[in-house]
């Protein structure tokens, strides 16, 4: 027993207890122990205990079949769920992706055994402490990821544990242990019998990580050779540099974060990568639109802002201020030069919009001061107003003062919509 101490929350302190009481083990488990050696918060608190599904059930009031085939039964305490699971042994991958079976067991390291990695591979509780059968601490010491065995074996088993081997190395700023390593080349092409859903899952936690520019190692260990040729040539190509700098400039939030990666990529080129990645329409649509619309100017002066404003909406705008600007810090850096100038009309016309959006200027067509019905009134029909509409619009949008219902139905006999 070592003297390493993690402090549970007192949920899984009573889970454990409930379990224990009945005469079973029970340890929290795999990365909220990794995550509190490492001083990080937790996400969630997994339990790994020797009782059966059916006995964990009945030990609690609230529970929930989540995966019960595979021992997972998620217990629910003061509204938050924690997967409980039995210990198993998983039978053999036929597939590359799921046991044909699991087999429960008695002993915890049986458990342990299964996990991908060493450092996902550490149990506690407070009976008897820390529990580390393959020196996942002395990993976690010296910053490497590496297989629990064989690491062959463990990528036949299932692929998608070379792309969360790479995940975890960007997440924690790690290296990926050699025979890991030369195991995921030697294996890569078998990430294409994982499903593009899980692929796309471990991607977009490696590009949200502290150490985005870990992206790379997909491409250097050849696992997007084959399933992601288009991220894979951004990766290798002679861009490269440039998509790997501008992570490191944009926020840590999905579209902008994708956007970076593609921002040296033609748009169809992005659409068909996000689509083919399987992308919610959200990020598909928004990635592609900050890729399309970097070539577009804003001029700097209030209309042009307004003009904007209404062109691309208030969220889409300020995703591009914000694109822009690490599109900047990018050239800034590789380039090894200031950009003052382009900062500075990037600073002002953002300033500018703010203060169209605290004043309220009018910029769509619901703000007129003036509806459809109005025109209807004043003998306007069908396609004309919209055209009226519009065309009222663009006048407020140069002048905002106009936005009155007065001044906007004496304007409709001057402005030309044929
Ligand atoms: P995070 O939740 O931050 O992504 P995690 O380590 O909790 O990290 P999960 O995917 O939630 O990762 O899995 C929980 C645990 O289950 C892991 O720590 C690991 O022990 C085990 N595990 C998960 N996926 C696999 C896998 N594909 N192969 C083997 N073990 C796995
Ligand atoms: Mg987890």
């Amino acid at each position: 027993m070592s003297d390493i101490t993690i402090a549970l929350p007192d949920d899984v302190k009573e889970i454990i207890q409930t379990i224990e009481s009945h005469g079973y083990e029970a340890f929290a488990v795999g990365g909220c122990i990794r995550d509190s050696i490492l001083g990080r918060n937790p996400d969630d608190w997994d339990i790994t205990t020797s009782a059966r599904p059916e006995q964990v059930k009945s030990f609690f009031k609230r529970t929930i079949d989540t995966g019960i085939q595979h021992g997972t039964v998620t217990v629910m305490l003061h509204h938050t769920g924690y997967e409980v699971t039995t210990y198993r042994i998983d039978g053999e991958y036929k597939d590359g992706r799921h046991p044909e079976s699991v087999e429960f067991s008695g002993k915890l390291v049986d458990d342990l055994q299964r996990r991908d990695f060493t450092i996902n591979a550490m149990a506690y509780n407070e009976k008897q402490g820390f529990v580390d059968e393959f020196d996942g601490l002395s990993d976690m010491k010296q910053g490497i990821i590496r297989c629990v065995g064989d690491p062959k074996q463990r990528f036949l088993e299932d692929a998608l544990r070379m792309m969360r081997a790479i995940r975890f190395s960007a997440q924690l700023g790690f290296a990926i242990e050699q025979e890991t390593y030369d195991a995921m080349v030697a294996l890569a092409g078998n990430i294409a019998q994982v499903s593009m859903e899980r692929v796309q899952v471990e991607l977009v936690k490696t590009l949200l990580s502290d150490n985005p520019s870990y992206v790379k190692r997909f491409a250097e260990s050849g696992l997007f050779a084959v399933n992601l040729p288009c991220i894979d040539n951004i990766l290798t190509g002679k861009y490269a540099r440039n998509a790997l700098t501008m992570l490191k400039y944009a926020p840590k939030q999905s579209v902008l974060r994708y956007a970076a990666l593609f921002n040296m990529a033609e748009p169809q080129e992005t659409k068909n990568a996000l689509k083919s990645l399987k992308l919610d329409n959200y990020t598909i649509d928004t990635v592609t639109k900050l890729v399309t619309y970097e070539k577009d100017v804003i001029a700097e002066n209030e209309p042009a802002v307004r003009e904007a404003l209404h062109k691309y909406g208030i969220d889409m705008l300020q995703l591009m201020f914000t694109h822009e600007h690490a599109r900047i810090c990018t050239q800034e850096e590789i380039l090894g030069l200031s950009m003052s100038a382009k900062k500075l009309h990037l600073e002002r016309i953002e300033q500018m919009s703010k203060e169209i959006l605290q004043r309220g200027d009018c910029f769509t067509i619901k703000e007129l001061d003036i509806t459809g019905n109005d025109l209807k009134e004043y003998g306007l029909q069908g396609a004309q107003i919209g055209k009226m509409l519009n065309e009222l619009l663009h006048i407020v949008i140069e002048n905002p003062k106009l936005n009155e219902k007065e001044t906007l139905i004496a304007m409709i006999e001057h402005v030309d919509i044929d």
